[in-house]
């Protein structure tokens, strides 16, 4: 595979208090892109963009607040390209339900956790998003949210049946799925070549 050279001075940092960091950074290095792990507010310094993975937005919201991350990352959000995937589509969104998780307000919709049922409801799909892509691509849904109350200001990519399920305002990418579970590093490019390199 040929690395576009503009990847060389890219680092991507991939959150990695709870959930599913690891895969995230495989997808960066699948297309020859650096990553590293932010668990800190000084690792926040050394990346260009930033991952928020799935996982539990609840554990998410007490880690970040406990290790004292939250502002940071909130300030970080305001000037850097983000992929929220899964729980972390419900962190980036505006608003929802569920007081124990603290949303960043970086993209206009509302959130409805755990919005398909519970983990043995969880399910793939093959969807078809040729806005960005060539081929299907394989989504795995677990315990994933739905987006409402959608502004005018985010595009819709993606869907499932009649539910968004990749959106994106400006530089905030999300997905409902988690594209960091297949081999397909499709979307992750598309983040990076459309989103990150385009927003220097
Ligand atoms: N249901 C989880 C939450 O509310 C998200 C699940 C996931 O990230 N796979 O945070």
């Amino acid at each position: 595979m040929q690395v576009n050279p503009e990847y060389d001075n890219l680092t991507i940092g991939v959150v990695a208090m709870q959930g599913s960091f690891a895969k995230h950074a495989y997808s960066m290095g699948r297309l020859g892109i650096k990553s590293r792990v932010i668990r800190e507010a000084a690792d926040l310094k050394l990346c260009d963009a930033l991952i928020l993975p799935g996982g539990e937005s609840t554990a998410m919201t007490l880690l970040f607040e406990n290790e004292g991350l939250w502002d940071p990352l909130n300030k970080a959000l305001e000037t850097m390209p983000v992929f929220g995937t899964c729980a972390g589509a419900i962190l980036l969104g505006r608003q929802i339900d569920d007081e124990r998780v603290r949303c960043f307000n970086k993209i206009n919709y509302k959130a409805e956790r755990n919005a398909y049922g519970r983990q043995i409801e969880s399910f793939t799909s093959s969807l078809v998003i040729p806005s960005i892509l060539d081929h299907d691509f394989h989504a795995i849904f677990i315990r994933a949210p739905k987006f409402h109350e959608i502004g005018s200001d985010v595009m819709t990519l993606g869907v499932f049946g009649k539910d968004p399920v990749l959106l994106r305002q400006g530089r905030v990418l999300v997905s409902s799925f988690h594209p960091e579970l297949t081999e397909d590093s499709g979307i992750h490019k598309y983040f990076v070549d459309e989103i990150v390199l385009k927003s220097r």
